[in-house]
């Protein structure tokens, strides 16, 4: 079926690169396809940004910052709650796009819009509460001025599953602090921040502010974005989330420019059930961990590790939960699980079970892709999986739960710390002690304790060991986007 954009949106998505308040097509004239992955079918073509459109981008970011940098905080302020208003009066605009170009249900889109705003929001209420430290040396000879001074133009590298949040995590922060932005979206979804982007525009065009505060350079070919940006010594910053692969290529990028980076990279959530969890309640945290946006997401649960004593009834629960999933295109109403992004991840989604199960794990319900057209799989639970198989050792981005068991805590800490990853852990448990514990020796950023989901704009959000540097969100997501400037006196 084929699902037309609402028009208010689909007369309105601008398809060119954002240069200093202008949408133009790309230097080389071409452009490239973004289609719906439920579908299949070509939605708009974009204009495909090379490094003479993303050189123009960082003049036009360069040029804006002093001005943007001395803007009163107050102004700055103003300016991203007029965005999070504007978002909030047009979510149904938004999540249409998303969506379409995204794959994932409506409700889904929809809470991504209010979370996404929702970080504008918070930013908005940051702009005017910079941090800063002024106190008395220890000798007593003379007093300290801690300072806090904007980083500089940043580059903003996206992935494609939360189109909206994902922007909206680096672009607030930056532009409260002070910074200036060239935005590379990801090839799959440029649409909903082409869409984000013009409001943003819009806004600072209507309030006589430098429309070089934020530029966005869309491109079939990222490395020919990032790849001049990160050797340009005007470039001060660079955030960046997507694959710890494509992450740690970018630290090396940015390397020899001393560049600041904050990177939020790849997860292997570990979503632990104890034996004395209440089991309904963990069923359901598991389906919200593990099954949002087809289980394509950073925090997704990847492995679920489970007490011997209560493996069985967990996992009958779960794969009754799944049963009861639809799945079909997003704007579908009714539909539960959208489409993955692309063919390339239902063949690999599709290997990894098929390897399981040839290694002796037990399909409880899905274990194939449904018969229609778009990119979809269906939802899958799995026991009997080894924990040292890839679909336990890999981030699987797709609708599969294999469950592993445990013995004792000790046994669990130990499983859920085997991996290179630490962004996020989940635990159900009623024992406080335990959950202490936890908190301690979890190798992990985060923890959700006895709920399927962490994120709040309020919050620190961000991973350890291959999981990435840094935090988005809470005070910490500002910091990203500051220095200290120290004043002895
Ligand atoms: P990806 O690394 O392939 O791409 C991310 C971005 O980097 C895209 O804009 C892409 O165009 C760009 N990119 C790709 N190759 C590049 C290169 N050689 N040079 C410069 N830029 C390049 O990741 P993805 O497939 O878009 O997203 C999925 C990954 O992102 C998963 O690993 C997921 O866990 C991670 N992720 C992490 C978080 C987090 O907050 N920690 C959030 C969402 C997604």
């Amino acid at each position: 079926m084929t699902i037309a954009l609402p028009p208010t949106v689909a007369s309105h998505v601008p398809t060119g690169i954002l240069v200093d308040g202008d949408w133009r097509p790309a230097s080389s004239g071409r452009t490239f396809e973004v289609a719906d992955p439920a579908t299949t079918d070509t939605l708009f073509d974009v204009a495909d940004g090379g490094e003479r459109d993303a050189l123009d981008a960082l003049t036009a970011a360069n040029a804006a910052f002093p001005v943007w940098r001395a803007t009163p905080p107050r102004e700055r302020s103003e300016l991203l709650r007029a965005v999070f208003e504007t978002l909030t009066a047009r979510t149904e605009d938004v999540a249409a796009l998303i969506t379409a170009e995204g794959g994932k249900p409506l409700a889904e889109s929809r809470a991504e819009v209010a979370y996404g705003a929702d970080y504008v929001r918070w930013y908005a209420e940051e702009a005017v509460r910079f941090p800063g430290l002024a106190r008395r040396a220890p000798a007593g000879s003379n007093h300290q001025l801690v300072l806090r001074r904007a980083v500089g133009p940043a580059l903003l590298v996206t992935p494609w599953n939360f189109p909206i949040a994902m922007i909206a995590r680096k672009v607030a922060p930056a532009l409260a602090a002070g910074c200036t932005v060239v935005v590379k979206p990801a090839r799959l979804t440029p649409l909903t921040t082409a869409f984000v982007a013009e409001i943003i525009r819009a806004e600072l065009a209507e309030r006589g502010l430098p429309t070089g505060v934020v530029n966005v350079v869309p491109s079939s070919s990222a490395s020919s974005i990032s790849t001049p940006l990160l050797a340009d010594r005007r470039l001060r910053k660079l955030s960046f989330t997507g694959s710890t692969e494509v992450g740690a290529q970018l630290l090396a990028a940015a390397a020899p420019n001393i560049l600041r980076t904050s990177m939020e990279l790849g997860g292997n959530a570990p979503f632990l059930v104890f034996e004395d969890a209440d089991i309904p309640a963990a069923v359901q945290g598991a389906l919200a961990a593990k099954m949002r946006n087809s289980g394509q997401t950073c925090v997704a649960a990847n492995r679920f590790l489970v007490h011997r004593s209560v493996a069985q009834e967990f996992t009958e629960g779960l794969a009754e939960a799944f049963r009861g999933l639809v799945v079909g295109h997003g704007a579908e109403p009714g539909t539960t699980v959208g489409p993955l992004i692309e063919q390339a991840a239902v063949d690999r989604v599709e290997e990894v079970v098929a390897q399981a199960v040839d290694a002796g794990a037990r399909v409880h319900v899905g274990g194939e892709r449904p018969r229609r057209t778009g990119y979809f799989y269906a939802p899958t639970v799995l026991d009997r999986v080894d924990p040292e198989h890839r679909i336990v050792t890999e981030e699987i981005f797709g609708p599969v739960a294999p469950v592993v068991t445990f013995g004792d805590e000790e046994e669990a800490i130990e499983l859920a710390n085997r991996t290179p990853f630490g962004l996020v852990a989940y635990a159900y448990t009623r024992d406080i002690g335990r959950v202490m514990r936890l908190a301690d020796r979890v190798e992990a950023g985060m923890l959700g304790v006895n709920r399927g989901m962490v994120s709040d704009a309020s919050a620190p959000f961000g991973g350890v060991k291959h999981s990435g540097l840094g935090r988005e969100g809470g005070e910490a997501g500002l910091e990203e986007y500051l220095e200290p400037v120290y004043v002895a006196l």
